[in-house]
Protein backbone atom coordinates (compact mmCIF):
# COMPACT_ATOMS: atom_id res chain seq x y z
CA UNK A 1 0.00 0.00 0.00
CA UNK A 2 3.11 2.20 1.08
CA UNK A 3 4.70 1.46 -1.93
CA UNK A 4 1.73 1.94 -4.09
CA UNK A 5 1.06 5.57 -3.06
CA UNK A 6 4.89 6.41 -3.18
CA UNK A 7 4.92 5.45 -6.84
CA UNK A 8 2.39 7.83 -7.30
CA UNK A 9 4.30 10.61 -6.67
CA UNK A 10 6.06 12.58 -9.24
CA UNK A 11 10.14 12.85 -9.43
CA UNK A 12 11.22 16.31 -8.99
CA UNK A 13 13.27 16.07 -12.34
CA UNK A 14 10.17 15.17 -14.42
CA UNK A 15 8.39 17.94 -12.12
CA UNK A 16 10.73 20.46 -13.21
CA UNK A 17 11.20 18.96 -16.90
CA UNK A 18 7.98 19.43 -17.58
CA UNK A 19 7.47 22.93 -15.57
CA UNK A 20 10.27 23.87 -17.98
CA UNK A 21 8.46 22.54 -21.04
CA UNK A 22 5.10 24.31 -20.12
CA UNK A 23 6.40 27.56 -19.57
CA UNK A 24 8.80 27.76 -23.20
CA UNK A 25 6.09 26.36 -24.96
CA UNK A 26 3.17 28.61 -23.29
CA UNK A 27 5.93 31.42 -23.80
CA UNK A 28 5.97 30.32 -27.92
CA UNK A 29 2.15 30.02 -27.79
CA UNK A 30 1.85 33.52 -26.01
CA UNK A 31 4.27 35.00 -28.46
CA UNK A 32 2.75 33.81 -32.06
CA UNK A 33 -1.21 34.59 -31.14
CA UNK A 34 0.48 38.09 -29.96
CA UNK A 35 2.60 38.33 -33.17
CA UNK A 36 -0.80 36.93 -34.80
CA UNK A 37 -2.65 39.58 -33.35
CA UNK A 38 -0.58 42.73 -34.40
CA UNK A 39 -0.03 41.48 -37.46
CA UNK A 40 -3.10 41.16 -37.99
CA UNK A 41 -4.48 44.09 -36.87
CA UNK A 42 -1.97 46.16 -39.11
CA UNK A 43 -2.64 43.82 -42.21
CA UNK A 44 -6.36 45.29 -41.72
CA UNK A 45 -5.70 48.83 -41.86
CA UNK A 46 -2.85 48.33 -44.26
CA UNK A 47 -5.76 47.20 -46.83
CA UNK A 48 -7.96 48.94 -45.58
CA UNK A 49 -6.44 52.29 -46.14
CA UNK A 50 -4.83 51.52 -49.48
CA UNK A 51 -8.12 50.46 -51.03
CA UNK A 52 -9.57 53.78 -49.36
CA UNK A 53 -6.47 55.81 -51.11
CA UNK A 54 -7.03 53.54 -54.75
CA UNK A 55 -11.02 54.06 -54.48
CA UNK A 56 -10.87 57.81 -53.89
CA UNK A 57 -8.59 57.85 -56.35
CA UNK A 58 -10.75 55.88 -59.10
CA UNK A 59 -13.86 58.30 -57.51
CA UNK A 60 -11.69 61.54 -58.61
CA UNK A 61 -11.04 60.10 -62.17
CA UNK A 62 -14.36 58.88 -63.04
CA UNK A 63 -16.01 62.40 -61.67
CA UNK A 64 -13.45 64.34 -63.90
CA UNK A 65 -14.34 62.29 -66.83
CA UNK A 66 -17.94 62.73 -66.27
CA UNK A 67 -17.32 66.60 -65.88
CA UNK A 68 -15.22 66.24 -69.37
CA UNK A 69 -17.96 63.99 -70.73
CA UNK A 70 -20.56 67.06 -69.75
CA UNK A 71 -18.45 69.45 -71.69
CA UNK A 72 -18.33 68.01 -74.93
CA UNK A 73 -22.31 66.99 -74.78
CA UNK A 74 -22.48 71.01 -74.43
CA UNK A 75 -20.06 72.16 -76.65
CA UNK A 76 -21.96 69.62 -79.37
CA UNK A 77 -25.20 71.32 -78.21
CA UNK A 78 -23.68 74.59 -78.28
CA UNK A 79 -21.81 73.84 -81.51
CA UNK A 80 -25.72 72.83 -83.61
CA UNK A 81 -27.05 75.94 -81.73
CA UNK A 82 -24.35 78.36 -83.27
CA UNK A 83 -24.68 76.32 -86.72
CA UNK A 84 -27.97 76.57 -87.86
CA UNK A 85 -29.11 75.88 -91.03
CA UNK A 86 -25.58 73.26 -91.88
CA UNK A 87 -26.68 70.56 -93.98
CA UNK A 88 -27.44 67.37 -92.24
CA UNK A 89 -24.08 65.86 -93.51
CA UNK A 90 -22.73 68.11 -91.74
CA UNK A 91 -23.93 67.51 -88.61
CA UNK A 92 -23.24 63.65 -88.98
CA UNK A 93 -19.95 64.86 -89.86
CA UNK A 94 -19.33 66.30 -86.52
CA UNK A 95 -21.04 63.82 -84.44
CA UNK A 96 -18.48 61.36 -86.10
CA UNK A 97 -15.38 63.60 -85.40
CA UNK A 98 -16.28 64.56 -81.68
CA UNK A 99 -17.02 60.85 -81.08
CA UNK A 100 -14.07 59.09 -82.31
CA UNK A 101 -11.91 62.22 -80.86
CA UNK A 102 -13.00 62.47 -77.40
CA UNK A 103 -13.81 58.66 -77.38
CA UNK A 104 -15.98 59.51 -74.77
CA UNK A 105 -19.45 57.60 -75.78
CA UNK A 106 -19.79 54.49 -77.73
CA UNK A 107 -22.70 56.38 -79.49
CA UNK A 108 -23.54 60.51 -79.27
CA UNK A 109 -26.81 61.19 -81.28
CA UNK A 110 -29.33 64.40 -82.06
CA UNK A 111 -32.46 62.88 -80.77
CA UNK A 112 -35.30 66.24 -81.49
CA UNK A 113 -37.44 66.87 -79.49
CA UNK A 114 -40.16 64.58 -80.95
CA UNK A 115 -38.32 61.68 -80.45
CA UNK A 116 -36.30 61.13 -84.04
CA UNK A 117 -32.96 59.91 -84.01
CA UNK A 118 -31.67 63.01 -86.23
CA UNK A 119 -28.38 62.03 -86.59
CA UNK A 120 -26.00 59.23 -84.78
CA UNK A 121 -22.59 58.32 -84.78
CA UNK A 122 -21.60 55.75 -85.54
CA UNK A 123 -24.10 55.30 -88.12
CA UNK A 124 -23.73 51.94 -87.98
CA UNK A 125 -25.99 52.03 -84.91
CA UNK A 126 -29.07 51.90 -87.69
CA UNK A 127 -31.28 54.09 -85.94
CA UNK A 128 -31.20 57.43 -87.84
CA UNK A 129 -35.01 58.08 -88.79
CA UNK A 130 -36.10 55.99 -85.85
CA UNK A 131 -38.47 57.27 -83.26
CA UNK A 132 -37.55 56.96 -79.62
CA UNK A 133 -39.64 55.59 -76.98
CA UNK A 134 -39.54 54.62 -73.48
CA UNK A 135 -36.20 55.77 -71.56
CA UNK A 136 -35.18 58.01 -74.28
CA UNK A 137 -38.76 59.70 -74.48
CA UNK A 138 -38.61 60.08 -70.73
CA UNK A 139 -35.29 61.66 -70.59
CA UNK A 140 -36.50 64.29 -73.48
CA UNK A 141 -39.21 64.97 -71.63
CA UNK A 142 -37.04 66.14 -68.65
CA UNK A 143 -35.49 68.87 -70.66
CA UNK A 144 -32.49 68.94 -68.55
CA UNK A 145 -28.95 67.38 -67.98
CA UNK A 146 -29.06 63.59 -67.09
CA UNK A 147 -27.50 60.68 -66.70
CA UNK A 148 -29.52 57.31 -66.70
CA UNK A 149 -29.28 54.34 -64.72
CA UNK A 150 -28.15 50.91 -66.92
CA UNK A 151 -31.33 50.02 -68.79
CA UNK A 152 -31.84 47.74 -72.32
CA UNK A 153 -31.70 49.71 -75.40
CA UNK A 154 -33.25 48.48 -78.49
CA UNK A 155 -30.57 47.29 -79.72
CA UNK A 156 -30.46 44.74 -77.36
CA UNK A 157 -27.24 46.21 -75.53
CA UNK A 158 -27.00 47.13 -71.79
CA UNK A 159 -26.49 50.77 -71.91
CA UNK A 160 -26.51 54.25 -69.94
CA UNK A 161 -27.28 57.61 -71.55
CA UNK A 162 -25.86 60.94 -70.91
CA UNK A 163 -28.10 63.57 -72.60
CA UNK A 164 -27.83 67.44 -72.34
CA UNK A 165 -30.74 69.45 -73.76
CA UNK A 166 -30.51 71.36 -77.38
CA UNK A 167 -31.84 74.90 -77.47
CA UNK A 168 -31.95 76.67 -80.67
CA UNK A 169 -30.75 80.49 -81.10
CA UNK A 170 -34.64 81.12 -80.53
CA UNK A 171 -34.20 79.42 -77.02
CA UNK A 172 -36.67 76.81 -79.11
CA UNK A 173 -36.32 73.17 -76.97
CA UNK A 174 -34.76 71.02 -80.28
CA UNK A 175 -34.17 67.88 -78.09
CA UNK A 176 -31.09 66.20 -76.42
CA UNK A 177 -27.77 65.69 -77.49
CA UNK A 178 -27.58 61.94 -75.85
CA UNK A 179 -24.22 59.92 -75.41
CA UNK A 180 -24.21 56.44 -74.73
CA UNK A 181 -21.78 53.89 -72.84
CA UNK A 182 -22.10 50.59 -73.65
CA UNK A 183 -21.71 48.64 -70.28
CA UNK A 184 -20.48 45.66 -71.41
CA UNK A 185 -18.40 46.21 -74.32
CA UNK A 186 -14.91 48.05 -75.07
CA UNK A 187 -16.35 51.41 -73.71
CA UNK A 188 -14.95 54.53 -71.79
CA UNK A 189 -14.96 53.27 -68.33
CA UNK A 190 -13.11 50.14 -68.91
CA UNK A 191 -10.77 52.07 -71.30
CA UNK A 192 -9.48 54.47 -68.26
CA UNK A 193 -9.99 52.05 -65.48
CA UNK A 194 -8.56 49.23 -67.29
CA UNK A 195 -10.04 46.01 -67.77
CA UNK A 196 -7.05 44.24 -65.80
CA UNK A 197 -8.22 44.81 -62.45
CA UNK A 198 -8.14 42.42 -60.45
CA UNK A 199 -4.28 42.18 -58.82
CA UNK A 200 -2.23 39.61 -57.62
CA UNK A 201 -3.63 40.48 -54.24
CA UNK A 202 -7.00 39.48 -55.58
CA UNK A 203 -8.54 42.79 -54.91
CA UNK A 204 -10.78 44.77 -57.32
CA UNK A 205 -13.38 47.20 -57.75
CA UNK A 206 -16.46 47.53 -58.97
CA UNK A 207 -18.57 51.17 -59.36
CA UNK A 208 -22.52 50.77 -58.57
CA UNK A 209 -25.28 52.64 -60.19
CA UNK A 210 -27.98 55.19 -58.03
CA UNK A 211 -30.03 51.99 -58.32
CA UNK A 212 -27.56 49.78 -56.82
CA UNK A 213 -26.86 48.11 -60.54
CA UNK A 214 -23.28 47.11 -61.45
CA UNK A 215 -22.05 49.41 -63.86
CA UNK A 216 -18.81 48.31 -63.58
CA UNK A 217 -17.39 44.66 -62.70
CA UNK A 218 -14.02 42.59 -63.21
CA UNK A 219 -16.89 40.11 -64.19
CA UNK A 220 -18.63 41.52 -67.25
CA UNK A 221 -21.35 39.46 -67.24
CA UNK A 222 -22.51 40.83 -63.73
CA UNK A 223 -22.37 44.42 -65.18
CA UNK A 224 -26.51 45.29 -64.71
CA UNK A 225 -26.99 42.72 -61.17
CA UNK A 226 -28.47 44.60 -58.62
CA UNK A 227 -26.14 44.55 -55.39
CA UNK A 228 -28.37 46.57 -53.11
CA UNK A 229 -28.20 44.45 -50.91
CA UNK A 230 -24.70 44.78 -50.01
CA UNK A 231 -24.03 46.79 -46.86
CA UNK A 232 -21.65 48.81 -48.59
CA UNK A 233 -24.08 49.70 -51.60
CA UNK A 234 -26.54 50.59 -49.26
CA UNK A 235 -24.27 53.22 -47.50
CA UNK A 236 -23.04 54.33 -50.77
CA UNK A 237 -26.56 54.63 -52.02
CA UNK A 238 -26.75 57.48 -48.91
CA UNK A 239 -23.99 59.05 -49.84
CA UNK A 240 -21.35 57.76 -47.16
CA UNK A 241 -18.09 56.81 -47.73
CA UNK A 242 -15.64 54.97 -45.54
CA UNK A 243 -13.70 51.92 -44.83
CA UNK A 244 -15.55 48.68 -43.85
CA UNK A 245 -14.75 44.77 -43.10
CA UNK A 246 -17.59 43.12 -45.10
CA UNK A 247 -19.41 40.03 -46.53
CA UNK A 248 -20.41 40.74 -49.72
CA UNK A 249 -23.58 39.44 -51.98
CA UNK A 250 -21.27 36.22 -52.80
CA UNK A 251 -20.33 35.59 -48.66
CA UNK A 252 -16.70 36.54 -49.22
CA UNK A 253 -15.69 38.69 -46.53
CA UNK A 254 -13.79 41.75 -47.64
CA UNK A 255 -11.99 44.87 -46.59
CA UNK A 256 -13.59 47.31 -48.65
CA UNK A 257 -13.31 50.73 -48.95
CA UNK A 258 -16.59 52.66 -50.49
CA UNK A 259 -16.28 55.93 -52.55
CA UNK A 260 -19.36 58.54 -53.94
CA UNK A 261 -18.45 59.30 -57.15
CA UNK A 262 -20.26 62.78 -57.02
CA UNK A 263 -20.92 64.22 -60.68
CA UNK A 264 -22.30 60.79 -61.01
CA UNK A 265 -24.57 59.58 -57.90
CA UNK A 266 -22.43 56.39 -58.67
CA UNK A 267 -19.99 54.38 -55.91
CA UNK A 268 -16.69 53.20 -56.39
CA UNK A 269 -15.62 49.54 -53.98
CA UNK A 270 -12.54 48.43 -53.67
CA UNK A 271 -12.11 45.68 -52.14
CA UNK A 272 -9.58 42.50 -51.05
CA UNK A 273 -10.49 39.17 -49.87
CA UNK A 274 -9.89 38.53 -46.52
CA UNK A 275 -8.58 35.14 -47.14
CA UNK A 276 -5.74 36.82 -48.57
CA UNK A 277 -5.09 38.87 -45.50
CA UNK A 278 -5.16 35.21 -44.10
CA UNK A 279 -2.67 33.66 -46.18
CA UNK A 280 -0.21 36.13 -45.93
CA UNK A 281 -0.68 36.32 -41.93
CA UNK A 282 -0.20 32.27 -42.13
CA UNK A 283 2.98 32.77 -44.04
CA UNK A 284 3.71 35.73 -41.75
CA UNK A 285 3.01 32.90 -38.59
CA UNK A 286 5.07 29.90 -40.73
CA UNK A 287 8.00 32.27 -40.50
CA UNK A 288 7.88 33.82 -37.02
CA UNK A 289 7.85 29.84 -36.18
CA UNK A 290 11.36 29.15 -38.29
CA UNK A 291 13.22 32.10 -36.48
CA UNK A 292 11.71 31.22 -33.02
CA UNK A 293 11.82 27.16 -32.93
CA UNK A 294 15.31 26.86 -32.73
CA UNK A 295 16.44 29.27 -30.14
CA UNK A 296 13.45 28.43 -27.87
CA UNK A 297 14.63 24.63 -28.52
CA UNK A 298 18.17 25.43 -27.54
CA UNK A 299 16.57 27.42 -24.72
CA UNK A 300 14.20 24.16 -23.35
CA UNK A 301 17.06 22.39 -23.85
CA UNK A 302 18.92 24.14 -21.71
CA UNK A 303 16.33 24.88 -19.04
CA UNK A 304 16.17 21.23 -18.57
CA UNK A 305 19.49 20.31 -18.50
CA UNK A 306 19.89 23.72 -15.48
CA UNK A 307 16.78 21.92 -13.92
CA UNK A 308 18.22 18.58 -13.97
CA UNK A 309 21.07 19.69 -12.43
CA UNK A 310 19.28 21.65 -9.75
CA UNK A 311 17.37 18.56 -8.81
CA UNK A 312 19.67 16.18 -8.94
CA UNK A 313 21.33 16.81 -5.22
CA UNK A 314 18.09 16.71 -3.96
CA UNK A 315 17.38 13.67 -5.86
CA UNK A 316 20.56 11.89 -4.35
CA UNK A 317 19.96 13.46 -0.60
CA UNK A 318 16.31 11.65 -0.93
CA UNK A 319 17.18 8.64 -1.99
CA UNK A 320 20.34 8.71 0.51
CA UNK A 321 17.88 9.53 3.60
CA UNK A 322 15.43 6.90 2.11
CA UNK A 323 18.03 4.48 2.76
CA UNK A 324 18.91 5.63 5.90
CA UNK A 325 15.06 5.21 7.01
CA UNK A 326 14.62 2.05 5.65
CA UNK A 327 17.39 0.47 8.18
CA UNK A 328 20.42 0.23 5.14
CA UNK A 329 24.02 0.97 5.68
CA UNK A 330 24.50 4.38 4.14
CA UNK A 331 28.50 5.16 3.03
CA UNK A 332 28.76 8.81 3.76
CA UNK A 333 28.61 10.88 1.23
CA UNK A 334 31.33 13.30 -0.15
CA UNK A 335 30.26 16.51 1.34
CA UNK A 336 30.50 17.76 -2.59
CA UNK A 337 30.00 21.48 -2.85
CA UNK A 338 27.31 22.88 -4.97
CA UNK A 339 26.17 26.24 -6.90
CA UNK A 340 23.42 26.23 -5.74
CA UNK A 341 23.17 27.36 -2.34
CA UNK A 342 19.94 25.41 -0.80
CA UNK A 343 21.39 22.18 -2.67
CA UNK A 344 24.94 23.29 -0.69
CA UNK A 345 23.49 23.54 2.54
CA UNK A 346 20.66 21.15 2.55
CA UNK A 347 24.15 18.53 1.07
CA UNK A 348 26.32 19.65 3.99
CA UNK A 349 23.32 19.77 6.37
CA UNK A 350 22.06 16.12 5.72
CA UNK A 351 26.14 14.67 5.53
CA UNK A 352 26.83 15.83 8.96
CA UNK A 353 24.06 14.53 10.19
CA UNK A 354 23.91 11.05 8.91
CA UNK A 355 27.69 10.63 9.65
CA UNK A 356 26.55 11.56 13.57
CA UNK A 357 23.00 9.29 13.12
CA UNK A 358 25.46 6.75 11.58
CA UNK A 359 28.17 6.81 14.99
CA UNK A 360 25.37 7.17 17.12
CA UNK A 361 23.82 3.73 15.54
CA UNK A 362 26.91 2.23 15.75
CA UNK A 363 27.70 3.36 19.34
CA UNK A 364 23.96 1.87 20.14
CA UNK A 365 24.85 -1.42 18.57
CA UNK A 366 28.04 -2.04 19.98
CA UNK A 367 26.35 -1.52 23.42
CA UNK A 368 23.28 -3.54 22.38
CA UNK A 369 25.82 -6.24 22.08
CA UNK A 370 28.44 -5.67 24.96
CA UNK A 371 28.20 -7.00 28.35
CA UNK A 372 28.44 -3.64 30.35
CA UNK A 373 29.98 -5.20 33.59
CA UNK A 374 32.90 -7.50 31.64
CA UNK A 375 32.99 -5.81 28.65
CA UNK A 376 32.75 -8.73 26.61
CA UNK A 377 30.49 -9.10 23.77
CA UNK A 378 27.46 -10.96 25.05
CA UNK A 379 25.33 -13.61 23.59
CA UNK A 380 23.57 -11.58 20.65
CA UNK A 381 26.89 -11.09 19.45
CA UNK A 382 28.29 -14.78 19.89
CA UNK A 383 24.96 -15.55 17.52
CA UNK A 384 25.28 -13.26 15.24
CA UNK A 385 29.35 -14.09 14.54
CA UNK A 386 28.25 -17.81 14.63
CA UNK A 387 25.36 -17.22 12.19
CA UNK A 388 27.89 -15.84 10.09
CA UNK A 389 30.24 -18.03 10.28
CA UNK A 390 27.82 -21.31 9.73
CA UNK A 391 26.51 -19.41 7.08
CA UNK A 392 29.97 -19.51 5.27
CA UNK A 393 30.45 -22.85 6.07
CA UNK A 394 33.29 -22.07 8.37
CA UNK A 395 34.50 -24.82 10.79
CA UNK A 396 34.77 -23.29 14.27
CA UNK A 397 34.53 -24.74 17.52
CA UNK A 398 32.77 -23.68 20.67
CA UNK A 399 33.84 -23.94 24.14
CA UNK A 400 31.30 -23.64 27.04
CA UNK A 401 32.49 -22.08 30.46
CA UNK A 402 31.23 -22.26 33.51
CA UNK A 403 32.34 -21.26 37.27
CA UNK A 404 32.06 -23.74 39.59
CA UNK A 405 30.38 -22.93 43.23
CA UNK A 406 30.51 -19.15 41.90
CA UNK A 407 26.77 -19.39 44.24
CA UNK A 408 29.15 -19.79 47.27
CA UNK A 409 31.51 -17.33 46.15
CA UNK A 410 28.11 -14.45 45.86
CA UNK A 411 27.51 -16.13 49.27
CA UNK A 412 31.30 -15.73 51.17
CA UNK A 413 32.52 -12.89 49.84
CA UNK A 414 29.36 -10.45 48.47
CA UNK A 415 28.10 -9.90 45.20
CA UNK A 416 30.32 -7.01 44.51
CA UNK A 417 32.98 -9.65 44.89
CA UNK A 418 31.29 -11.55 42.43
CA UNK A 419 31.36 -9.21 39.83
CA UNK A 420 34.77 -8.48 40.27
CA UNK A 421 35.75 -12.46 39.64
CA UNK A 422 34.19 -12.28 36.48
CA UNK A 423 35.86 -9.31 35.21
CA UNK A 424 38.60 -11.27 35.99
CA UNK A 425 37.74 -14.12 34.40
CA UNK A 426 37.21 -12.32 31.42
CA UNK A 427 40.37 -10.37 31.66
CA UNK A 428 42.79 -13.59 32.21
CA UNK A 429 40.84 -15.92 29.63
CA UNK A 430 41.32 -12.73 27.03
CA UNK A 431 44.99 -13.02 27.76
CA UNK A 432 45.48 -16.40 27.07
CA UNK A 433 43.81 -16.84 23.97
CA UNK A 434 44.75 -16.30 20.57
CA UNK A 435 43.76 -12.73 18.61
CA UNK A 436 41.07 -14.90 16.19
CA UNK A 437 39.57 -16.59 19.23
CA UNK A 438 36.50 -14.52 20.22
CA UNK A 439 35.11 -14.43 24.26
CA UNK A 440 31.72 -13.90 25.27
CA UNK A 441 29.62 -13.68 28.26
CA UNK A 442 26.70 -15.68 27.55
CA UNK A 443 24.96 -14.82 30.92
CA UNK A 444 25.60 -15.51 34.82
CA UNK A 445 28.65 -16.88 35.25
CA UNK A 446 28.88 -18.63 32.06
CA UNK A 447 31.06 -17.55 28.92
CA UNK A 448 31.25 -19.32 25.65
CA UNK A 449 34.83 -19.16 23.39
CA UNK A 450 34.51 -19.15 19.81
CA UNK A 451 37.65 -20.88 17.81
CA UNK A 452 37.55 -20.15 14.60
CA UNK A 453 39.33 -22.81 12.30
CA UNK A 454 39.76 -24.92 14.62
CA UNK A 455 39.17 -28.83 15.41
CA UNK A 456 37.53 -29.94 19.07
CA UNK A 457 40.74 -31.87 19.27
CA UNK A 458 43.26 -28.83 19.47
CA UNK A 459 40.61 -26.85 20.79
CA UNK A 460 40.54 -29.19 23.60
CA UNK A 461 44.50 -28.43 24.41
CA UNK A 462 43.39 -24.42 24.76
CA UNK A 463 40.62 -25.19 27.06
CA UNK A 464 43.03 -26.75 29.12
CA UNK A 465 45.55 -23.92 29.34
CA UNK A 466 42.54 -21.80 30.21
CA UNK A 467 41.41 -24.14 32.69
CA UNK A 468 45.10 -24.25 34.55
CA UNK A 469 45.83 -20.49 34.15
CA UNK A 470 42.21 -19.96 36.18
CA UNK A 471 43.15 -23.10 38.27
CA UNK A 472 46.75 -21.72 38.99
CA UNK A 473 45.84 -17.68 39.92
CA UNK A 474 44.82 -16.41 42.63
CA UNK A 475 41.42 -14.54 41.91
CA UNK A 476 40.03 -11.29 43.40
CA UNK A 477 38.77 -13.33 46.40
CA UNK A 478 42.06 -13.97 47.13
CA UNK A 479 42.04 -17.99 46.04
CA UNK A 480 42.02 -19.29 42.99
CA UNK A 481 38.87 -20.08 41.17
CA UNK A 482 37.94 -23.21 38.78
CA UNK A 483 35.79 -23.58 36.03
CA UNK A 484 34.42 -26.48 34.04
CA UNK A 485 34.19 -26.40 30.40
CA UNK A 486 32.61 -28.42 27.27
CA UNK A 487 33.25 -28.44 23.69
CA UNK A 488 31.59 -28.95 20.30
CA UNK A 489 32.51 -28.73 16.96
CA UNK A 490 31.11 -27.01 14.03
CA UNK A 491 30.15 -28.37 11.58
CA UNK A 492 31.46 -32.16 12.85
CA UNK A 493 28.87 -32.00 15.90
CA UNK A 494 26.34 -30.66 14.03
CA UNK A 495 24.98 -28.02 11.54
CA UNK A 496 22.14 -26.69 13.59
CA UNK A 497 23.79 -24.48 16.02
CA UNK A 498 20.92 -24.39 18.60
CA UNK A 499 21.92 -28.47 18.82
CA UNK A 500 25.72 -27.18 18.75
CA UNK A 501 25.28 -25.13 22.34
CA UNK A 502 23.44 -27.80 23.67
CA UNK A 503 26.01 -30.45 22.92
CA UNK A 504 28.80 -28.17 24.37
CA UNK A 505 26.37 -27.68 27.56
CA UNK A 506 26.35 -31.19 27.33
CA UNK A 507 29.58 -31.55 27.86
CA UNK A 508 30.18 -28.85 30.26
CA UNK A 509 27.78 -31.07 32.83
CA UNK A 510 30.17 -33.98 32.18
CA UNK A 511 32.39 -32.27 33.42
CA UNK A 512 30.21 -30.43 36.18
CA UNK A 513 29.38 -34.31 36.90
CA UNK A 514 33.02 -35.62 37.16
CA UNK A 515 33.71 -33.14 39.65
CA UNK A 516 34.34 -29.95 38.23
CA UNK A 517 37.30 -28.09 37.07
CA UNK A 518 37.73 -30.14 34.03
CA UNK A 519 37.52 -30.57 30.45
CA UNK A 520 35.00 -32.24 28.04
CA UNK A 521 34.52 -32.90 24.08
CA UNK A 522 31.03 -33.64 22.95
CA UNK A 523 30.54 -37.34 22.56
CA UNK A 524 28.27 -37.27 19.88
CA UNK A 525 29.35 -38.17 16.41
P1 LIG B 1 28.00 -25.03 39.88
O1 LIG B 1 29.35 -25.39 40.29
O2 LIG B 1 27.06 -26.12 39.75
O3 LIG B 1 28.01 -24.18 38.65
O4 LIG B 1 27.46 -24.14 41.05
P2 LIG B 1 27.16 -22.62 40.99
O5 LIG B 1 26.91 -22.12 42.35
O6 LIG B 1 28.19 -21.86 40.24
O7 LIG B 1 25.83 -22.56 40.16
P3 LIG B 1 24.45 -21.88 40.38
O8 LIG B 1 23.70 -21.84 38.99
O9 LIG B 1 23.70 -22.52 41.44
O10 LIG B 1 24.75 -20.43 40.82
C1 LIG B 1 25.11 -19.39 39.91
C2 LIG B 1 25.16 -18.11 40.63
O11 LIG B 1 25.73 -17.10 39.91
C3 LIG B 1 23.80 -17.62 41.05
C4 LIG B 1 23.83 -16.12 40.91
O12 LIG B 1 23.61 -15.43 42.09
C5 LIG B 1 25.24 -15.87 40.45
N1 LIG B 1 25.29 -14.83 39.52
C6 LIG B 1 24.73 -14.86 38.29
N2 LIG B 1 25.02 -13.68 37.67
C7 LIG B 1 25.79 -12.92 38.52
C8 LIG B 1 26.39 -11.62 38.45
O13 LIG B 1 26.29 -10.93 37.47
N3 LIG B 1 27.11 -11.19 39.53
C9 LIG B 1 27.23 -11.94 40.63
N4 LIG B 1 27.96 -11.47 41.64
N5 LIG B 1 26.64 -13.11 40.74
C10 LIG B 1 25.95 -13.64 39.69
MG1 LIG C 1 25.93 -21.80 36.09
MG1 LIG D 1 28.62 -22.28 38.18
Amino acid sequence: MKKILYNQKFKLTTLLTSLVSVSVIFTILILLFASYQSEKESLVKTYLSLNDSKSDKISKSVNSLFQSMRVSLKETANFLKENEGITDEDIQEQLELLRKNSRYFNSLSWIDEKGVVRNIAPISVGLKGHIMTGVTKEVLNLKKPTLTTPYIAPSGRLIVLMSEPFYDSHGKYRGIIGGTIYLQEKNVLNEILGNDIIDDTGSYYYVVGPDGKLLFHPDINRIGDDVSANPLVMKLLQGESGTQLVTNTKDIRMLAAYNVIPETGWGVIQQTPVSYVQELLKKHVQKLILYILPPFLILLFLSILVARMLAKPFIYLADLINQLGSGEQVLTPKTQSHWNREADLLTKSVCITIESVQKNNNKLTQAAMTDTLTELPNRRKLNEVMAIWANDRQLFSLIAIDIDYFKSVNDTYGHQAGDEVLKYLAKTVQSVIRKTDMFFRYGGEEFVLLLPNTKASETYDIAEIIRRTIENEISPVGKPITISLGISEFPLHSNSLDELFKYADEALYQSKLEGRNRTTICSHD
